[in-house]
């Protein structure tokens, strides 16, 4: 298939050839046509996909001299990315694109909207626009980019207001990585009998690691982490913290509690880190404990497992610590702690990864997998003849029971301890989650404005993956 089956205007075909789109990609195929003809669209696709197209090109084909397209996106970052790409299609149709989003000027955003026919906004500046009367826009098409986005930055109530202000007649386009509920609702609401479009997620992470992430509360992450390694017994793995002062807490800490752990980061000196380095590549550290940017660069084998004590900011991140174990066709291990504080990161990270909710493990599953563990090598092992002199010595002295039972509690030396349970049950971090995406964040806000000091909701940029 090719842009050319599609029945494009002569001047968008001349510029995609320009610009060198040979094939569309999926979602345009199958967005395409249908908006061509006139129907309304949700479309399950993400950043990445080539949305902008599949929606940009059949609008710019149909729009009739005056008329004008109106595309609400979360961030100013995406509100930028999708107005120059319009433009880009436009050149030859001579678009006129306005981007309209907070702090920037007013006067220059009005000029711009009254002489564009495409305009791109966040919903914030937007409503303050059409609410003091400053613009008067009646889009022909409108279109939500990235609703899921905006549900999670709280922008549902505004994006439910700005629709009071552009006609009923009109052509509506929803875009969306995931269908949380409220944005199912708003399609109801927005949309006329509108076509569904999915597109198979396109998944980043590497298929030999397997990603868990276990909801903890803020005062578990220690008792989550040793579990956690209690279990899983890595023979090599990575902890990534956010801060410097984390690496040295958890380092100390795990290297209290016995393991063979150190931390590296950027106020170590140089002699040190390469020290740190060496030990970990040389399996005389099993574990490193280690901020992103210190462990930039750094190229090691065989690690088992990643820990992420606490969950990166953005799934690029989140996608290059992983990647540090499952390399070379083995297998490796991703896993994350995540608080309800961090919802918001996980729903990001969600939608390019595999990543599965788990519970951790009861200090009764560690106990149980370690006594499975020794009567495995009891079943391997080959009896040495060392080993039978030493047995027919005790003999001289105690029945066979008690031999076993002193042997056994020799090799059970090291024994998991802590809590019996730790962290959220996976109904409860289910409902939790839930609960989160419905309210729009509503809760983790308020919870972090409260103990002061959060972003506020409009401040923050998001960077696009
Ligand atoms: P988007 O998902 O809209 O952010 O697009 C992702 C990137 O793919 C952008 O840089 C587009 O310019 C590019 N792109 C979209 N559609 C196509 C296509 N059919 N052929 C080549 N590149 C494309």
């Amino acid at each position: 298939m090719t842009f050319k089956d599609f029945n494009l205007k002569p001047e968008l075909l001349r510029r995609l050839e320009e610009i060198g789109f040979e094939k569309p990609s999926p979602i345009q195929e199958k967005a395409i046509p249908v908006i061509l003809e006139g129907r309304d669209v949700v479309a399950q696709a993400q950043t990445g996909t080539g949305k902008t197209a599949a929606f940009g090109l059949p609008i710019l084909s149909k729009m009739k001299k005056g008329e004008k397209a109106l595309v609400i996106t979360p961030t100013r970052e995406l509100a930028i990315q999708v107005s120059e790409e319009i433009f880009r299609f436009g050149k030859y149709l001579g678009t006129h694109t306005a981007t309209v989003y907070g702090g920037s000027s007013y006067a220059r955003q009005i000029k711009h909207i009254e002489n564009s026919e495409f305009i791109v906004a966040t919903p914030g500046r937007l409503l303050d626009l059409l609410k003091s009367g400053r613009i008067d826009i009646a889009p022909n098409y409108v279109i939500l980019d990235e609703a899921d986005e905006m549900l999670d930055m709280g922008f549902l109530d505004d994006i439910k207001e700005i629709f009071k202000f552009v006609p009923s007649d009109r052509q509506t386009l929803l875009f969306s990585a995931t269908m949380p509920e409220p944005i199912k609702n708003l399609a109801k609401t927005i949309l006329k009998d509108p076509e569904f479009i999915t597109i198979t997620k396109k998944q980043v992470t590497n298929e030999n690691i397997t990603e868990n992430f276990y909801v903890i509360d803020e005062y578990e992450r220690k008792d989550a982490l040793i579990r956690l390694i209690d279990y899983k017994n890595p023979s090599k793995s990575i902890v990534f913290c956010r801060t410097k002062k984390d690496v040295d807490d958890i380092a100390d800490f795990l290297s209290g509690a016995g393991f063979e752990a150190k931390g590296l980061h950027g106020d170590m000196d140089q002699r040190k880190r390469e020290e740190v380095i060496r030990a970990f590549k040389n399996d005389r550290l099993e574990i490193l404990v280690a901020t992103d940017v210190a462990a930039r660069g750094l190229d090691v084998n065989n690690v088992t497992h990643v820990f992420n004590y606490h969950l990166p900011l953005d799934p690029e991140s989140y996608v290059h610590r992983i990647g540090r174990t499952g390399r070379a066709g083995k297998e490796g291990m991703a896993i994350s702690l995540v608080t309800p504080h961090e919802f918001r990161a996980l729903s990001r990270i969600q939608k390019i990864s595999k990543i599965v909710l788990k519970e951790i493990p009861s200090l009764e599953d560690v106990k149980d997998k370690e006594i499975q563990k020794i009567l495995e090598k009891i079943t391997n092992v080959e009896p040495t003849k060392k080993a039978i002199e030493i047995i027919e010595e005790l003999q001289n002295e105690y029945d066979l029971m008690t031999i076993a039972t002193k042997l056994a509690t020799m090799m059970f030396a090291k024994d998991a301890d802590g809590k019996e349970k730790i962290g959220k049950s996976v109904k409860e971090a289910k409902r939790l989650i839930e609960r989160d995406r419905n309210s729009g964040g509503r809760d983790r806000r308020n919870s972090r404005n409260s103990r002061g000091g959060f972003r506020g909701r409009r401040s923050g940029g998001r960077r696009r993956g």
